[in-house]
């Protein structure tokens, strides 16, 4: 589906490809548990959010989180999944030690959402879509923390403790087609899964805080060929860029061994930060390892077409949109990224482009000048007390020549310190520009007069001294003369009063 193969990718002179699968976790962001009452929040003391339904005790039952199945089915209806009239969960047994169960509540042969399609934009300008196999609930696990663990709160002897706050967490796991083929792709896709669920409410995916996890497939196949390569699944990764240089390594490390006329072995191999390079982990398990049957203590889940029409509807104008929109006012695809994921500031682009009507010089504003305040003064553009309608404001006063683009500069500072209005202040403190050239005129002279020798030296043909004199009209003018109608008298000036 994707168009760009893997560039200069070779073995022993074949021209390869790298085929790659996402299988992507997120946290939902519910108030309470998947299947109990037990709040979902992290960072909480150890164990303080568990119950018996939780703890897994014998006895206690499941109810299921109707938030989580409603955010979940939202994240497929974004992307256009079907939804099936008949859902139901299974066991996936296997014991962890902090499952206390020993079995996982997820879902088998009969996801929630079946299908769709993620369209992504390619940092280098390229356009790229992969297909989503389904989107499916299930419950998170708890968090060991074994002896020498980067939190340092077990030292001495060696042993293990074990938080099950995290335990039956709500998590949607997104099994993607392997349509990917490059690193730079893969981030593409996961960024917008990432600003899709966070624009939809479903998720506040904080990587750092594990609410989005993600394992990649990936093989490598003689390019054309249509078979599948061997391939290796990769954990462990705690970031995009992780993601994208883990990608890197494998397709080295695959295509070494091949060159060799090596096999590769199916396995799962673990990404290893500061090395650069997986590891091998474990052999990969097969489905029916799992033992999965159907929950007897969950009914089915049907969603009624009603209940699918009002949550499609809730979906809102999604990021995609958005940035079509942002390309289409003519806004570049780095900026478009940049404005989609700097929170508060497409909205507050959009507003201000709406309210002018002029959506280039509302973005050079809001990317330039405003960017560069923020930067400075720690303030989102979004917060700072230049409104949108402020800024709309003075866009329109630039548009229609009232002022100068010196003028907005002055102002913009002006009223990102003390907020108001822009046209207030160009009323009240005369800043308008000046465009009569009578009144230019005036000050040209004025300025020639006062420069001789600059003057002959233009008339020697050093016609580089116009800025010079350009930029004392201005200065004589307090910054409000029509800088194009300065240059223009000057020039007409320089060359028609033959005096010298
Ligand atoms: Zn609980």
């Amino acid at each position: 589906m994707t168009e760009a193969p893997h560039a200069g990718l070779a073995v022993n002179g074949t021209p390869y490809e790298s085929v790659i699968g996402i299988e992507c976790h997120v946290e939902l962001r519910t108030q309470t548990k998947m299947f109990c009452g037990c709040r979902n929040v992290f960072g909480a003391e150890p164990n303080s959010n568990v119950c018996p339904t939780c703890l897994g005790m014998p006895g206690a039952l499941p109810v299921p989180n109707r938030l989580a199945l409603e955010l979940l089915v939202k994240a497929g209806l974004a992307f256009g999944a079907d939804i099936p009239a008949f859902s139901k969960f299974d066991r996936k047994n296997y014991f962890y030690p902090d499952m206390p169960k020993d079995y996982q509540i997820s879902q088998y042969d009969t996801p929630l959402t079946q299908g769709g399609l993620v369209e992504f934009w390619v940092r280098d300008g390229t356009r790229g879509r992969c297909r989503l196999t389904r989107i499916h609930l299930e419950e998170d696990t708890g968090k060991s923390s074994h002896a020498g663990s980067r939190d340092g709160r077990i030292a001495g002897s060696k042993h293990s403790l074990v938080d099950f706050n995290r335990a039956g967490v709500p998590l949607m796991e997104c099994v993607s087609e392997p349509d990917i083929r490059t690193g730079p792709q893969a981030v593409a896709y996961l960024e917008t899964l990432k600003r899709t669920f966070v624009a939809l409410g479903v998720s506040d995916v904080k990587m750092e805080e594990g609410s989005l996890r993600c394992d990649v497939n990936l093989s490598l196949r003689p390019l054309g060929s249509s078979a599948y390569g061997t391939k290796t699944e990769i954990k462990n990764m705690n970031s995009f860029r992780s993601v994208e240089r883990a990608i890197e390594s494998e397709i080295a490390r695959q295509a070494a061994l091949l060159a060799r006329g090596e096999r590769i072995v199916q396995e799962t191999r673990g990404w290893d930060e500061a090395a650069g390079t997986t590891h091998s982990m474990r052999s990969k398990e097969e489905a029916h390892d799992y033992r999965y049957f159907p929950d007897p203590d969950l009914s089915p889940i049907a969603f009624a077409g009603d209940d699918i029409a009002r949550l499609r509807g809730e979906l809102g104008i999604l990021p995609n949109a958005r940035i079509e929109r942002f390309i289409s006012d003519g806004v570049p695809l780095v900026q478009a990224l940049q404005l989609i994921d700097t929170p508060g500031l497409a909205a507050y682009y959009e507003t201000a482009a709406t309210l002018s009507g002029k959506p280039q010089a509302t973005l050079n504003f809001v990317l330039g000048d405003l960017s560069r305040l923020a930067n400075e003064t720690g303030i989102p553009v979004h917060a700072s007390r230049v409104t949108a309608s402020a800024l709309a404001e003075l866009v329109a006063l630039v548009d229609a020549g009232t002022i100068n683009s010196k003028t907005a500069k002055d102002l913009l500072g002006r009223l990102w310190a003390d907020g108001g209005s822009a046209r207030t202040l160009v009323e009240s403190e005369g800043l308008a520009q000046v465009s009569d050239p009578g009144a230019i005129d005036t000050v040209v002279a004025e300025v020639l007069a006062a420069n001789g020798k600059t003057v002959a030296d233009y008339r020697a043909g050093k016609t580089k001294v116009l800025g010079f004199l350009v930029g004392s009209v201005m200065k004589q003018s307090r910054g409000k003369a029509n800088p194009q109608l300065v240059e223009e008298r000057l020039r007409a000036a320089l060359e028609t009063t033959g005096v010298s």
